[in-house]
């Protein structure tokens, strides 16, 4: 049964000397469904785990195939807790690599006493949101989150970034960080690393980090970081995360979305800052529905993985080949990697049927104003867009979102 999470709330102690980083979580949630066993997930080893005081051994909290295949498990609760009821979990566990597809673990570097962290999310693969490293609802619930942050058996100087309020308890040493109630296990960014490796600059209401391998000015970071805020902001609304943003800029090749944050290569940073509207202002009902966020993304910005360009208006029929970008399974946890191209192919013919570029323009910020700071899913856009359009958009959704080819495209 899914559990409501209340509040995550956990203690990293980053050990520069040994290499390793201890965590004490503790969750507090409730049985949000009929009596059964909760569901919630953490892809690292637990240690040690407590419910409600009593200590439960760790298989008792085991991961389960729930159907959508083992890259989506989840851990389950060998207990059947009753409906309405509210419950404490206490977990300690040693940080590793993530249990999850090409998830990076820690960068320790011992003989100069740093070390580098980034929670380094990612919407592609199942465990790649905050249930990598802490334990975690799906991405369907809004929860309170606080980290507290220390890093000890060193005299070095280190840096937390991150998209919620961190408050520096010993300088360069330990954080609280606590991010707003809103947020789900796809919101918050957190950076950590030695001081000396992160150029810091702040303009305004945009602070950018340039980290190890950026190739970018900080300077021409922020000009073009408030540029884009400026337009979204007219063009779809405000924004749900408020006027702050961060942008780290790292050397990888991918970037990632957050609540009023990034972490990108500069080329991407249109796209990501974007996603503060469409993605982590208005977030996916559930991770099936995160095929949304990129299709209108790609659609609307200078995205390299577009097949046309921004802002295309292109009829498109019944008779191209369909496509899954909404994965069927309910526990299904990623998006597809068509739901760049196929979704802003998807979303040029919803233009045309729209009546031009402005007009599904005026159609997502009025879906913006709709839904921001909450979840909308897949269904939700349909009937948003068919609106919009006048005409039932429901064939296009079965053919190039589910992937079913229907009877009209036979005949
Ligand atoms: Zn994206």
């Amino acid at each position: 049964v899914p559990v409501d999470m209340a509040r995550l709330g956990a203690k990293v102690r980053f050990d520069t000397v040994a290499g390793v980083a201890e965590v004490l979580a503790e969750v507090d949630f409730s049985i949000d469904g009929p009596d059964g066993y909760p569901v919630f997930d953490l892809r690292q080893d637990v240690g040690a785990a407590c419910l409600d005081g009593r200590q439960v051994p760790p298989e008792a909290l085991a991961h389960s195939d729930l159907g959508a295949g083992w890259d989506a498990r989840a851990r389950v609760v060998d207990l059947i807790l009753e409906a309405g009821s509210w419950h404490r979990l206490e977990l300690s566990y040693r940080l590793g690599r993530p249990e999850a597809e090409a998830a990076k673990g820690i960068d320790w570097d011992t003989t100069a006493g740093g070390v580098s962290w980034d929670l380094g999310m990612s919407d592609l693969s199942p465990g790649r949101y905050l249930e990598s490293w802490f334990p975690a609802n799906l991405c369907h619930d809004s929860l309170a989150i606080e980290l507290s942050i220390e890093v000890g058996g060193t005299s070095r100087p280190h840096l937390v970034l991150a998209n919620g309020d961190v408050e520096e308890r010993k300088p360069g040493r330990s954080w609280e960080v606590r991010y707003p109630a809103r947020f789900t296990s796809l919101s918050p960014l957190l950076s950590l690393c030695p001081a000396d490796r992160a150029e810091v600059l702040t303009r305004g209401p945009v602070t950018v980090a340039l980290l190890p391998g950026a190739r970018a000015d900080a300077a021409h970071v922020a000009a073009d970081t408030s540029a884009w805020l400026a337009y979204f902001s007219a063009r779809y609304g405000p924004p749900a995360h408020g006027e702050g943003f961060l942008a780290l800029i790292w050397g990888e090749a991918r970037g990632m979305e957050y609540d009023g944050a990034t972490t990108a290569p500069e080329p991407a940073l249109e796209h990501e800052v974007f996603h503060s509207w469409f993605g982590r202002g208005v977030k996916p009902a559930s991770a099936r529905d995160g095929w949304v966020d990129e299709a209108v993304a790609t659609w609307a910005t200078a995205s390299r993985r577009a097949g046309g360009s921004r802002f295309l208006v292109e009829e498109l029929g019944l008779d191209e080949p369909p496509a899954i970008l909404c994965p069927p399974h309910p526990w299904s946890r990623h998006t597809p990697g068509e739901a760049y191209a196929t979704g802003a192919r998807l979303l040029a013919g919803v233009a045309h049927m729209a009546g031009g570029a402005a007009a599904l323009r005026a159609a997502l910020a009025s879906w913006h104003e709709a839904h921001a700071g909450r979840a909308a899913s897949t269904e939700d856009l349909a009937r948003h867009l068919s609106s919009w359009c006048g005409r039932d958009l429901k064939p296009w959704w079965d053919r190039y979102v589910y992937g079913e080819i229907t009877a009209e495209a036979c005949s």
